[in-house]
This record gives C-alpha cells, sequence and structure tokens, in this order.
C-alpha cells in the first residue's frame, strides 16, 4: 500500500465503482461576458499590473515610514485615533442615521461577497488610520497591532526576528481586523485553531464609545468569545494582541505524492498529520518538546483530481541545517519560479521528496498565483516567459481586479465560479470531497486541518456536541480537528461550456454544511435565508453580547451583513425599525 516514495492505495477498481460521477449539464450558449471574462487578461495585464505595482511601492514606502516612527509616537497616534471613532460613534443619530460598519470600501476587502449593506443606507466609521503595528512584546510573546495591519506587513517585520504569529494567513493583504471578526486560518492552524484563537486580548470600541480591553478572563471575557465570526456588529476591533511563537529560518517540507478514491486520499491527509495528534496539547506541540517531531507545524493537502492529491508537512529548520550539503533549498519567492501548487504537483510524478523553504517565502507561497485563481484571470502567466518577464509584478491586486470588473462580470463569477472555503469535521473530508466532486467539480481543491476549540459559552461556531466521548482521529478533550476545505476555481462543467447554477450549487452545499456540523467562511458568497444562516452558526452567545454591549440599534445585523443582494429602502428601512424597537428591549432587560 504504501511505498517509500508515495501512498499509492491499490483500489482502482473500488475507485470506478464508488467514485461518484459529475452532474452532467445541457451546452449553454456563450453571450458578450463570456468574452469580456476570456479576455480579461488585457486589463489585467496592461492596467491592474502596473497599477497594483505602483500600490506595492506605496505600501512598501508607508512600511518603511511607519518603521521609524518611534513607538511612543505610534502609541500616541493610537489613542488619538481611538477618540476619533469614539466622536464619530457619538455623532450619530438613531433617527437619522442608518446602522454602523466601517468605511472600508468594498473594492478593498479581499473577501468575494458583494458587501452590498454598503450600496444602502449606512453610517461609516473610518477606521484607516489603524495600520501600525504597535509593539512587538518579545518576553511575553504578542504583537500588539491595529486591525489593518496586513499579514505581509507583520511576516516582514518578525520573521527577520525569528517569530512568527501562531497563526499566519498565507495571502499578504489579509488584515488582523477581518482575520479576527470574520475567519482566518493557516496551516499551523490544526495546532493553534483558527487566527482568532491565537487573540490574546482585544481593544473594542463599543456602541456607546465606552473602550473596554476583552480577555479570556477578565470582565469582558464574554465580549472575547462573542467577537470572533461576529463581522463587526458587536463593537469595533482597535487593537489586538496576537500569540507570537519561536520559528527558524526555513521550512523543511516534505512532499508526499498520493493516489486513490476520495476518500482515501482524505484518510492519506488526516495520516499525514493526526497520527499521533490526542497526546500533545495546544501548546507544547509548537514548542521544541518530542511531540513536535511528531506533529509538524505546518500541513496542508491539495487534491489535483478525483485520483490524486499531494499532502505537504514543514517542520521549522534552522539556516545551518538547510545549508547542510546534499539539502535542496527552494527559494519559492523569486518571481520567476514555477507558482506553487503546480510546483508541489510535480510531486505526483516525482515521488516523495523533502526541500527547505525559507519561512516568509513559504507562508506567502499562494500569494502570486493567488492560490490558483490567477490561471483564469491571465491563462498564461504560469509559462516561463510570462513568470521571466512579468512575474515580478505579480499577483494584481484584488482591489483593481474588482474595480475593473464591473457589474456584469461580478455577476458572471457568482453563476460559473466557485470560492469557497468550508471548514468540516476531519472525519467527514471525504465526504465533503465526494460532494464536492458531484455538485462542482473544482479541482484543485485545498486542504488544511484546524482545531476548533470548545469555548466555555456557546459560540457561533463549535466543535461538534459530545466529540469528546467519541474522540476520532486527530481530536482531544478540548478540541475537535476540523478541516478548511477550500474549493476555488472555474467548476468543471464551466470549463466544458455546459450550464452551471452557481447560486444553486452553494446552495446545496450549505445544506450539506448544515446537516454536517460545516460552517461557511464569511468572505465567501452566501446563498443562507435568515432561518438557515442562524441554523449554520449558533445565534446563543452572540445575541447575548449585541444585547449587553449594546450593538443592537446601532450595529447592523451579522445576516443582515451577509445577505446577498442589493437592499431596498424598504428592507434597510425594516432593518433600522427592528434595531430601535430591540435596542429598546435590551435596555429594558438591562434595567431588570
Ligand atoms: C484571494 C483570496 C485569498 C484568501 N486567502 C486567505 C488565506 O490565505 N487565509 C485566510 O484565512 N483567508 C483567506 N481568504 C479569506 C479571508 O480570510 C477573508 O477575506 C477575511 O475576512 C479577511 O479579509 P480582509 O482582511 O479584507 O477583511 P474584511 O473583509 O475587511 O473584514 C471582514 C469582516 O470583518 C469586519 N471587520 C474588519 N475589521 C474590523 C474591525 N477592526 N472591527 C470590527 N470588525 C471588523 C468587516 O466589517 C467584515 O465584516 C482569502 C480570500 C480571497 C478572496
Amino acid at each position: 500500500m504504501t511505498s517509500s516514495s508515495s501512498r499509492h492505495m491499490d483500489s482502482s477498481a473500488a475507485a470506478t465503482t464508488t467514485m461518484p460521477r459529475p452532474v452532467v449539464r445541457p451546452k449553454r450558449k456563450k453571450v458578450l461576458v463570456d468574452y469580456l471574462v476570456t479576455f480579461r487578461w488585457i486589463p489585467a495585464i496592461f492596467v491592474a499590473l502596473p497599477l497594483s505595482a505602483l500600490i506595492h511601492l506605496c505600501i512598501y514606502i508607508g512600511g518603511v515610514l511607519a518603521s521609524i516612527k518611534s513607538e511612543e509616537r505610534r502609541r500616541r497616534e493610537h489613542e488619538e485615533n481611538v477618540a476619533k471613532v469614539v466622536r464619530r460613534l457619538k455623532q450619530r443619530d438613531p433617527k437619522r442615521d442608518g446602522l454602523v460598519c466601517t468605511a472600508r470600501k468594498p473594492w478593498v476587502v479581499v473577501g468575494m461577497r458583494n458587501v452590498d449593506y454598503k450600496r444602502a443606507r449606512r453610517f461609516e466609521v473610518d477606521l484607516s488610520a489603524f495600520h501600525n503595528i504597535l509593539e512587538i512584546d518579545t518576553e511575553r510573546m504578542v504583537a500588539r497591532v491595529e486591525p489593518l495591519v496586513s499579514m505581509g506587513q507583520l511576516t516582514k517585520v518578525t520573521c527577520p526576528m525569528n517569530l512568527s504569529l501562531a497563526v499566519a494567513p498565507e495571502f499578504d493583504d489579509l488584515t488582523v481586523g477581518g482575520l479576527i471578526n470574520s475567519y482566518g486560518i493557516s496551516g499551523s492552524s490544526h495546532i493553534y485553531g483558527l487566527f482568532s484563537d491565537t487573540v490574546v486580548a482585544m481593544e473594542v470600541v463599543l456602541a456607546d464609545g465606552r473602550v473596554v480591553r476583552a480577555t479570556k478572563d477578565n470582565e469582558h471575557s464574554d465580549l472575547f468569545y462573542g467577537m470572533p465570526w461576529s463581522q463587526g456588529t458587536i463593537g469595533f476591533v482597535v487593537a489586538a494582541e496576537i500569540k507570537l511563537i519561536r520559528i527558524k529560518e526555513y521550512m523543511r517540507l516534505t512532499y508526499t505524492p498520493v493516489r486513490g478514491t476520495l476518500k482515501e486520499i482524505a484518510q492519506a491527509y488526516a495520516d499525514s498529520f493526526s497520527f499521533s495528534f490526542s497526546s500533545s496539547s495546544r501548546d507544547d506541540a509548537g514548542g521544541d518538546s518530542k511531540k513536535q517531531q511528531q506533529v509538524p507545524d505546518f500541513v496542508e493537502g491539495m487534491v489535483y483530481s478525483p485520483s490524486e492529491g499531494v499532502m505537504m508537512t514543514g517542520v521549522y529548520a534552522t539556516a545551518e541545517e538547510a545549508k547542510k550539503k546534499g539539502n535542496r533549498i527552494n527559494r519559492v519567492g523569486w518571481w520567476f519560479k514555477p507558482w506553487f501548487y503546480q510546483y508541489a504537483q510535480t510531486a505526483l510524478k516525482r515521488g516523495e521528496f523533502v526541500e527547505y523553504i525559507p519561512t516568509r517565502e513559504y507562508y506567502h507561497r499562494h500569494t502570486r498565483s493567488l492560490y490558483w485563481e490567477a490561471k483564469l484571470i491571465i491563462p498564461f502567466a504560469d509559462q516561463f516567459w510570462f513568470r521571466f518577464l512579468l512575474g515580478w509584478l505579480m499577483p494584481p491586486k484584488i482591489t483593481l481586479l474588482k474595480i475593473t470588473q464591473g457589474e456584469a462580470i461580478r455577476n458572471y463569477y457568482h453563476d460559473n465560479h466557485v470560492i469557497q472555503d468550508v471548514l468540516v469535521p476531519l472525519h467527514k473530508v471525504g465526504e465533503v470531497l465526494e460532494f464536492g466532486h458531484r455538485e462542482l467539480e473544482v479541482y484543485p481543491v485545498w486542504l488544511c486541518p484546524h482545531r476548533l476549540f470548545k469555548a466555555p459559552v456557546k459560540a457561533m461556531v463549535q466543535p461538534e456536541p459530545g466529540f469528546e466521548q467519541h474522540p476520532r482521529q486527530g481530536d482531544s478533550s478540548y478540541a475537535q480537528m476540523y478541516t478548511d476545505v477550500g474549493f476555488y476555481y472555474a467548476p468543471g462543467a464551466v470549463l466544458r461550456g455546459e450550464e452551471f447554477d452557481g447560486a444553486e450549487a452553494v446552495r446545496k452545499l450549505e445544506q450539506w454544511l448544515i446537516s454536517n456540523h460545516g460552517y461557511q467562511a464569511q468572505y465567501a458568497v452566501s446563498e443562507l435565508s435568515e432561518k438557515d444562516f442562524w441554523r449554520m452558526f449558533d445565534p446563543s452567545h452572540y445575541d447575548h453580547c449585541r444585547r449587553k454591549y449594546g450593538a443592537v440599534g446601532t450595529f447592523m445585523s451579522n445576516y443582515y451583513k451577509s445577505k446577498k443582494g442589493r437592499k431596498t429602502d424598504k428592507e434597510v428601512r425594516e432593518a433600522e425599525a427592528e434595531a430601535i424597537v430591540e435596542a429598546a428591549a435590551a435596555e429594558a432587560d438591562a434595567a431588570e
């Protein structure tokens, strides 16, 4: 079954009999927007790429200027900016003004939602000044940062110090505020959980202008557990203290090819990192203990087809080890290098291999190719000549892609394209891969394990009830092992020119998730009705926090923000009126 160089599940006969067949659809007639999408590479190369380079230069200069500010000045600016947020919130007149949200432009955010609530009446609060790293505290091992600090900005500062966020999501442009209030994950989440699990403290501005510090065990611990997944509908995070870990200069990465049915690939993926997991605890697994040798520091899986995948496990390594004679160093960050997902795929031909990648380059390995989405935007951008000539300009900024796409192309993507991350219990990965093959047929599929910790409250996202009584592979008494399964690309039906109903496919996926204790990442387009939204996410603790911290009546509700489609005036008025009634009820409750 398992050779030294690859894992081959000897079951090709079983594969053909049990493999779910993708749904066959009628052919679709091409329309104008198909051609606009086909030739999107023209504005992408001639407009988006040069402007992206300019933006990167501005960001770089901004970063240099920010880094020469003294810590004292950054702290002072932070206090002034918090005071501005408080003043702005106090200016709001509930009878005249809309519900509160941030002033971040919809085309600036990385997520794929339409952010339709920003096309209706609203009361915006500008958080754009909050982009400073306030402190890197190497004694407490925390980074105190403002919410608009991006992952690229942070790794640039921490990696040279051999430090990293415990969970450092791969894509450079993701921000701390978005990752806490929505969702965030990385290849180390099988140890540390989601991004929000690595937060030690949050400084939050509440609806009434109070500024509180919430930690796991202070008087605002309920707020601490209420903020993740709340989408900024309880309060504004204006600073966060985030756990740091010690790292080494290189990642020793093992690529293991796997062949078999989707269920067998899922099992090989689980075996790649969780063979002796239950014995390790949240903190000791990342240290220098013996257990670290058993549990890799980084894990990711890529499923390339219904019968092939490559599993990758990484362990931090010193420069001394990486540079030893005979070891191979791969600088994946160089602009002309093959795109990471394509390079990893070569393991299917080469067999298992090991190499060393500089740690920061490893963290951001999927940035240049936007995972694999860049192939759809500039189909030849992965070619050798393009990488050499223009690879250094990649990727086009998501912001510019959004600005240049227009409504027709955006709707086209909703219908003919899938970008969804779904979080499912590890033991369900095989099933969701089969579901995905049947309904979406999107490849590659990204697999990234993450622990889902049991919280002392009924948080929006929780492990399966009673999982600890029947622990499965990767589970411990305090956390269940989940996996982020990322479906991003044009579905097989679309590539074959068949009809495909993206909204219907997402609806089916959401129903599957509700039935299987899974969750949809909140940056992705959602088709959920309000009832189903609250069947997927537990409202108990969220509602408690909204009422206790005065968010009802001021901040939009989570579903109102998530709901797809332009809001009518009537909907907006109803939400505002409902908020005022609910706020009065909440005040009466508090007075009792
Ligand atoms: C191409 C692409 C690549 C991606 N790569 C990754 C990845 O590698 N890893 C990963 O984990 N995810 C990834 N994602 C998904 C990503 O996690 C989400 O988009 C996430 O929400 C962060 O995006 P953002 O920083 O733009 O946040 P935003 O979209 O700006 O914010 C997300 C939510 O949080 C709220 N919010 C933001 N700041 C605050 C604040 N200060 N206080 C209160 N509420 C706030 C916003 O109102 C919004 O509701 C990717 C998405 C795409 C499209």
